[in-house]
């Protein structure tokens, strides 16, 4: 199986091999034609699978077809729950894109804890791709700064998450903005039931694409559980790291409060960590995610926002504190 016969043109494979990809993952190789017949799609996907290219690749490549955006619409929308995924998955959208013969399309994030204007002054005259988080978007709709009533592609990922209580308040206004022809896809790593339901609610007639369930393409994770009492889990940590040289570590915890008092703890011990949590400054959060992927932060101690999709290489270990 190769990129090429999946139905992707020029300019598209152009950006692909670009990247050293040098086959479609098994998801890509479902999702992509299924995609460019005009089908919805229902499949389970793992973070690592390269489920973004599966459905960025397909979606760009029929917006390169369709008409050119106009006033304030949007053509393709990709929901997400998180502020980094949005950000991860435009920026990934538009490497994809870049071959593309003027007039380039334009891909925009759009997502809480920054201000507000940029992402309206993006957003004029439209916008081809949107990825966004449902809250953020609805802010731009109530200032009217763009329209949702053109999309022909909606793309759910991590879409067990984007149904949970919280986010499905804000998923519901966003869904009756939609128009009700259009495409659908939906990405979820898992599908408990009720995630099973609002998913046939939504779809219509869907391929049903599971390639993460099959062993040959599980990845190889070694998983280990130690007992430990509370009081002496930093320095079990810590202990940890230093035996086993672990070069950077992802480490989640419970609490905002306990994000930076494990790290605090870790740099007394002399080991560079940083926190991550929801009411950081969307700045203090990006930062800290771009010193770890830079490794200038051996550690990222952080609650369940850093939880879905992040992409960073060389990962050797994930610790639940
Ligand atoms: P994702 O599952 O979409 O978060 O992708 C995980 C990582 O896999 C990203 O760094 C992608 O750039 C990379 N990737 C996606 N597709 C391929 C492919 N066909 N071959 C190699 N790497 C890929």
């Amino acid at each position: 199986m190769s990129f090429s016969s999946l139905g992707l043109s020029e300019t598209l494979l152009r950006a692909v091999a670009e990247r050293n990809y040098a086959a479609p993952t098994p998801v890509q190789a479902a999702v992509i034609p299924a995609v460019l017949r005009g089908a919805d799609v229902w499949a389970s996907a793992q973070t690592g699978s390269g489920k973004t290219a599966a459905f960025a690749l397909p979606t760009i490549e029929l917006l390169l077809t369709g008409r050119r955006e106009r006033s304030r619409e949007v053509r393709a929308l990709v929901l997400v729950p998180t502020r980094e995924l949005a950000a991860q998955i435009a920026a990934a959208a538009q490497g994809y894109a870049r071959h593309v013969a003027a007039p380039a399309l334009k891909i925009v994030a759009v997502f809480g804890g920054v201000s507000i204007n940029p992402q309206m002054m993006a957003l004029r005259r439209g916008a081809d791709l949107v990825v966004a988080t449902p809250g953020r978007l609805l802010d731009l709709v109530a200032h009217n700064a763009l329209s949702l009533s053109a999309v022909t592609t909606l793309v759910l990922d991590e879409a067990d998450r984007l149904f949970a209580p919280g986010f499905a308040d804000e998923l519901a206004p966003v869904i009756a903005l939609l128009p009700a022809r259009r495409q659908n896809l939906l990405f979820s790593a898992t599908f408990p039931p009720a995630v099973e339901s609002l998913a046939k609610a939504l779809l219509r007639d869907p391929v049903r694409i599971d390639v993460a369930a099959s062993p040959e393409v599980a990845p190889a994770i070694v998983q280990r559980a130690i007992e430990v009492d509370a009081p002496q889990r930093t320095q079990l940590l810590r202990h940890l790291i230093a035996e086993n040289a672990w070069t950077r570590v992802l480490v989640f915890v419970a609490t905002k409060y306990a994000t930076e008092h494990v790290a605090e703890k870790l740099r007394r011990a002399g080991i560079d960590a940083g926190a991550m949590h929801g009411e950081l400054r969307q700045g203090a959060r990006t930062q800290a995610l771009a010193d770890f992927k830079a490794s200038k932060l051996r550690v990222l101690v952080a609650t369940d926002v850093a939880a879905r999709g992040l992409d960073i290489a060389q990962l050797p270990v994930v610790v639940n504190y």
